[in-house]
């Protein structure tokens, strides 16, 4: 489904492989609402994906890269992390940066015990750690020493999402940036379980996670996996293991009144909040003069 049809600054086209569209002076983009892809056609021309493949031979770039060239992780990194910070949970998919830009990589074990945890990624090749900590805490990183924060895929796991935005921001210099994708519920496992509403993250923030641990236990075993026949049993096997489940789920409609809510709270700048594929992608900017609000 066509979302919008707008034409394309040549200026704008800046990754790499996209180099060559320059030498095309019309170019309109279709900007789809599932997908976030870009096609591009002659101006006024009629829409065909043959065209795209054929720009794409011709011009000797890869045809998904053409289908999405730019708004995405690496564009949105390149666009707004310099200098030095933190990428939790990183494991075997840290988020590419520009060369220029220093990430040390934050993890709760080193890479050993990593190893251990997930004998799944047995073949991947692990981001060095350079920080063992709690990544909801970052107790070892001093306050306003960071540039920015990655952590993509992380929030979703976190008991106390408050908490850990809080850290976040903790930890960033005025003008920071946190780097943040969740999934999107609707696109992923969690698609039938219900979006956690505003007023849980709340109370889970002021009673202590402990009081919904087990309902959040109980319905990952009932709607993710299926349990049906040892639907307790398989939830209490997974809360004894400490078993690092999507505790939270948010939709669109929901990660906006969280966002909202935060927001609110810490008092950040949203430079972008992008559906993208099975995430929203969101870059999140510590306001230069900011009183840190004690949550
Ligand atoms: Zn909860």
């Amino acid at each position: 489904m066509c979302a919008s049809v707008t034409n394309i600054p040549q200026e704008n086209l800046t990754i790499p492989e996209m180099k060559g569209l320059r030498s095309h002076k019309c170019l309109v983009a279709i900007v789809t609402l599932d997908s976030s892809s870009l096609y591009f056609t002659p101006k006024g021309g009629v829409l065909m994906k043959q065209l795209v493949t054929r720009m794409s031979r011709l011009l000797r770039i890869r045809h998904d890269r053409v289908k999405n060239p730019s708004l995405d992780r690496v564009y949105l990194a390149n666009q707004y992390l310099s200098g030095s910070g933190l990428e939790i949970g990183a494991l075997h998919h840290p988020l590419p940066v520009h060369a220029t830009v220093r990430v040390r990589y934050v993890d709760r074990m080193g890479e050993a015990e990593l190893r251990r945890h997930y004998p799944e990624l047995q073949e991947q090749h692990f981001v060095p750690i350079d920080i063992v900590d709690n990544g909801e805490t970052l107790s070892l990183v001093n306050d306003a020493s960071q540039d920015f924060v990655i952590a993509n895929h992380f929030l979703e796991h976190c008991e106390d999402p408050i908490s850990t935005l809080g850290t976040f921001f903790r930890v960033l210099r005025p003008g920071g940036i946190v780097y943040l994708a969740i999934p999107e519920k609707t696109s992923t496992f969690d698609r039938d379980r219900p979006v956690t509403p505003l007023e849980h993250f709340w109370e889970d923030h002021r009673s202590g996670p402990q009081h919904s641990r087990w309902a959040h236990y109980r319905e990952w075993a009932e709607l993710v996996d299926k349990r049906c026949d040892d639907l307790e049993t398989h939830a209490l096997r997974l809360l004894n293991k400490n078993y690092s489940i999507h505790f939270h789920v948010w939709d669109q409609s929901s990660w906006l009144l969280f966002l909202h809510s935060m927001q609110q709270t810490f008092g950040f700048h949203i430079e972008v909040m992008l559906r993208h594929g099975v995430e929203i992608i969101n870059v999140l900017r510590k306001v230069e003069s900011q009183t840190k609000e004690t949550v």
